[in-house]
C-alpha cells in the first residue's frame, strides 16, 4: 500500500463561437523559468484589484489547443496498468457549466473528439487481449459496467429508462468500507462496440429525463464504473476505474429563482459544499471527514480506499466566468493536498468444489457463484 496525492490537472477550453479573444483572462505558464516547458500554472487576474493576478500551480495544465488525446494519453493511460495490478482508479472532471466537462469525458462522435470514457474502455480492451495472449488464455479478463447519476441527492441507474426509474431512487450502503448502490444494472461488456451502444443509449436515457427536467444534465452527477474482473485458476481480481462526471459548480443561487430549480441548486450546492468540505478536513488531517452528508460523497470517497484519483479542473478561458472559476480553481488548489490511499485488491482464492453427480453446472469443477472479491463493490 502507497499514498499520493490526488493528482490535479487544469484544462482550459478554446473559446466559443460567441466568445471573443480580448475576453480572454485565465492563461497558462510554465512555472519556471523554462518558457517551452509544459505549463503547470493557472493565471487569472484579482477580480478586485485591476493589475493583480492570482496563480495556481498543478500537475499539469492543458492549454486551449490541447487535444483530447494529448490529455488522454498523458493522464488517464497510464492508469490502466494500474487497474490490471489491482489498484482502482477514480478519475472526475469539475468545474462551472459549459467548461467542457462532459467534452472531455465523453466527448464528441468523430475519433479525434472521442473524451476520456470511450479511450479508456478502448485502452482496457486492448490490455483484455494483451493478457489473454501473455498468459497464453490462463487469465481471462471480464468487463462490465455500471452507470448511475445522482439528482437531488438520488441515485437513479442510467442503463434503465427514465420511465422505469423510482422516484425514491436506489439505496446505497457500506460493504467492507466501499460504497455500494443497491439493485444497480451491472452490464458485461466485451467489446468496444458493445460499450458504444450501452453508453449511447444510456446518456439518450440522462438527456430524456434532461427535457422534462430543465438542463438536468448540468444538474446531476454522472458516474460510469468500469468493472475489470480477471480470473485464473485459482484466483479472482477484482478493480474498478469510476469516471466521473460531477454536476456544475457554480453558484446557482445567483441565478435560480423557480422552485424547481431551487431545490435542485440547493441538492448540487450541498453536494459539492460537502465534496469542498471533505476535502477541506482531509486537508487540515480532522479525524472526521463528512463523508456521509451527501450520497456523492459518500460514493466518491475521496482519500479513501479509492487508488488513484486524478481531477480535471475544466475551466473557461474568459470573463464572463471570472468568480465561479476563482472559486473553482481554490477548491482544485485544496484537493490537491489530499492523499489517497493506493490499496491493492488482493486477489481472492477460488473454492475449486466436486461436482454432484446430478450438478446444474453440467460437470464443471469450478463454480464462480460463491466467489465473492475480499474488498466488496464500490
Ligand atoms: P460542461 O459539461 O462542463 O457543461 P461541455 O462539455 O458541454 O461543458 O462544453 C461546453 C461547450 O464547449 C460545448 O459546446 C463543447 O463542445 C465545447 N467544448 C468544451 N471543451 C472543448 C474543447 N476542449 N474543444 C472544443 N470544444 C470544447
Ligand atoms: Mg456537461
Amino acid at each position: 500500500m502507497s499514498a499520493s496525492s490526488v493528482r490535479v490537472v487544469a484544462r482550459i477550453r478554446p473559446l466559443l463561437k460567441q466568445e471573443i479573444e480580448k475576453d480572454v483572462i485565465v492563461t497558462a505558464e510554465s512555472g519556471t523559468s523554462d518558457h517551452t516547458a509544459t505549463p503547470t500554472v493557472v493565471r487569472i487576474p484579482n477580480p478586485k484589484h485591476d493589475g493583480e493576478s492570482f496563480s495556481f500551480q498543478f500537475s499539469s495544465v492543458y492549454e486551449q489547443h490541447a487535444t483530447q488525446q494529448e490529455l488522454f494519453d498523458a493522464e488517464v493511460s497510464p492508469t490502466v496498468k494500474h487497474l490490471f495490478n489491482g489498484f482502482d482508479t477514480t478519475i472526475f472532471a469539475y468545474g462551472v457549466t459549459g467548461t467542457g466537462k462532459t467534452h472531455t469525458m465523453r466527448g464528441g462522435k468523430t475519433l479525434a473528439e472521442r473524451g476520456v470514457i470511450p479511450r479508456l474502455l478502448s485502452n482496457i480492451y486492448r490490455r483484455c487481449k494483451k493478457v489473454e495472449k501473455d498468459t497464453a488464455g490462463a487469465t481471462q479478463v471480464q468487463v462490465s459496467l455500471e452507470y448511475f447519476e445522482i439528482y437531488c441527492d438520488r441515485v437513479y441507474d442510467l442503463f434503465e429508462p427514465p420511465e422505469k426509474r423510482t422516484p425514491s431512487g436506489l439505496a446505497i450502503r457500506d460493504n467492507h468500507g466501499k460504497t455500494v448502490v443497491v439493485g444497480l444494472t451491472e452490464k458485461p461488456c466485451s467489446t468496444l462496440k458493445e460499450f458504444e451502444q450501452l453508453y449511447d443509449q444510456a446518456n439518450i436515457n440522462r438527456s430524456t429525463s434532461a427535457t422534462k427536467l430543465n438542463a438536468h444534465s448540468s444538474r446531476s452527477h454522472a458516474i460510469l464504473c468500469v468493472k475489470v474482473t480477471q480470473t485464473t485458476e485459482t484466483t479472482v481480481r477484482v478493480s474498478r476505474a469510476s469516471c466521473i462526471d460531477l454536476a456544475g459548480s457554480e453558484d446557482n443561487r445567483r441565478t435560480d429563482n423557480n422552485k424547481e430549480r431551487l431545490v435542485e441548486s440547493s441538492a448540487i450546492n450541498k453536494s459539492l459544499f460537502v465534496l469542498a468540505q471533505c476535502v477541506e478536513a482531509i486537508g487540515k488531517k480532522q479525524t472526521r471527514v463528512p463523508y456521509r452528508e451527501s450520497k456523492m460523497t459518500r460514493i466518491l470517497s475521496l482519500g479513501q480506499n479509492n487508488g488513484l484519483t486524478i481531477m480535471i479542473l475544466n475551466l473557461a478561458p474568459v470573463r464572463s466566468y471570472q468568480l465561479d472559476t476563482l472559486s473553482s480553481l481554490n477548491f482544485a488548489n485544496r484537493t490537491k493536498k489530499i492523499e489517497v490511499c493506493e490499496v491493492e485488491n488482493d486477489p481472492v482464492y477460488r473454492t475449486i468444489v466436486k461436482p454432484l453427480a446430478t450438478s446444474s453446472l453440467g460437470g464443471a469443477n469450478i463454480t464462480r457463484q460463491p466467489l465473492r472479491p475480499l474488498t466488496a463493490a464500490h
